[in-house]
């Protein structure tokens, strides 16, 4: 039978109406199959593990993503595949910081959530969870988990945790994968992708990085932004990291004081990043001038990475004492699918 685990960390999902005062209550996943009686129609052994204070996902942080690995790890052996509950808000992140923290992943990690309470008539909550219970279970002729990745389902469809943003609040499609396709879609029946998904060494250990440095900063370019500011938030002291989001192709103001203020940067070791503000497309910062004047100024490309996974990312690698010319590196390259690669020139 397969073993699947559900871990609650609060959000939207857990909530369920007191039909009597129609009050939202928080909902009791030791009790699960009790208020989700389709969950009987699974044969599967489905356990579940309640963060003892569910939180509002925007409460969620580093401390909290070593908690959800710690149980990971620790229940790794004794289950197929794990469905993470878990608000809407930060999931991107939260899906984010898993990928690059479970190396070696080879079974299914899912989060997903609603927005609508489990409890409320109109609910997509109980759909998400079903299909991504599902969709954890799912294995192939050869018994390896069909999506061994992070990722999150919502809204019929199934996506690489790391290439997510929340793109609605209001709407059950809540989530977009901008720059890679989903992995699956589910309709009458799941169709997944397999092309799309990444196939591990089975053999392999799961390898986990719990350490955080989370002296990072993502700052968002815009017209009219003040020499001081970039001045100022370039120099601070304890800052290691910048998320730098740029325009378009990754271009950013020609002024002199600002290429000098990152050049200075980018020479005392700070690590400057850059990903474009567009939902779609990559950073090619040869492309044009104002590129070219970050390139020299020693900012790497983070390609079409979200700014989701820019700053866990940068997080994790600077949590692991990398010198910074390695981070750049890394920042640069894939390490958990979170970039596609296309060849330009940055790249190469
Ligand atoms: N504010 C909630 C959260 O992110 C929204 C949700 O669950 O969708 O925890």
């Amino acid at each position: 039978m397969k073993r699947i685990l559900i871990i609650y960390t609060g959000g939207t999902i857990g909530m369920i109406q007191n039909a009597e005062t129609g009050a939202l209550e928080a909902f009791n996943f030791e009790h699960i199959r009790q208020h989700l009686p389709e969950l009987k129609q699974f044969d599967f052994n489905i356990d579940s593990y309640q963060f003892e204070s569910p939180i509002d996902s925007s409460d969620m942080e580093p401390s909290l993503w070593v908690k959800l690995v710690d149980i990971i790890e620790e229940n790794y052996a004794k289950y197929d595949g794990f469905v993470i509950l878990h608000g809407t808000d930060t999931m991107s992140y939260t899906a984010s910081a898993l990928s690059f923290m479970l190396e070696n992943l080879t079974k299914p990690v899912i989060l997903t959530g609603s927005q609508l309470p489990i409890g409320v008539m109109r609910t997509d909550g109980r759909e998400n969870l079903i299909t991504s219970i599902e969709i954890a279970a799912a294995t192939d002729a050869k018994g390896h988990a069909i999506v061994p990745e992070v990722c999150i389902f919502f809204g019929q469809c199934l996506y690489r945790g790391n290439r997510t943003t929340k793109k609605n609040s209001e709407q059950f499609n809540a989530f977009r994968s901008y720059n890679y396709p989903p992995l699956a879609q589910a309709g009458i029946s799941i169709s997944y992708a397999d092309k799309f998904i990444h196939i591990p060494d089975f053999s392999k250990p799961l390898i986990t990085h719990k350490n955080f440095d989370t002296n990072v900063l993502a700052l968002t370019l815009f017209p009219g932004i003040q020499q001081q500011l970039i001045e100022n938030v370039v120099k601070m002291k304890d800052i290691k990291g910048i998320i730098l989001r740029t325009f378009g192709s990754g271009n950013a103001p020609s002024k002199q004081w600002f290429t000098d203020a990152l050049t200075r940067a980018t020479a005392e070791g700070k690590v400057i990043v850059n990903i474009t503000q567009c939902q779609n497309g990559s950073v090619e910062m040869s492309l044009y001038k104002t590129g070219m004047l970050l390139l020299q100024a020693g900012i790497v490309s983070g390609h079409d990475m979200t700014v989701e996974s820019a700053v866990t990312k940068l997080m994790i690698l600077l949590g692991q004492g990398l010198s910074p010319e390695e981070v750049r590196k890394q920042m640069s390259t894939s390490i958990a699918g979170e970039i596609s690669i296309t060849g330009n020139k940055e790249t190469k």
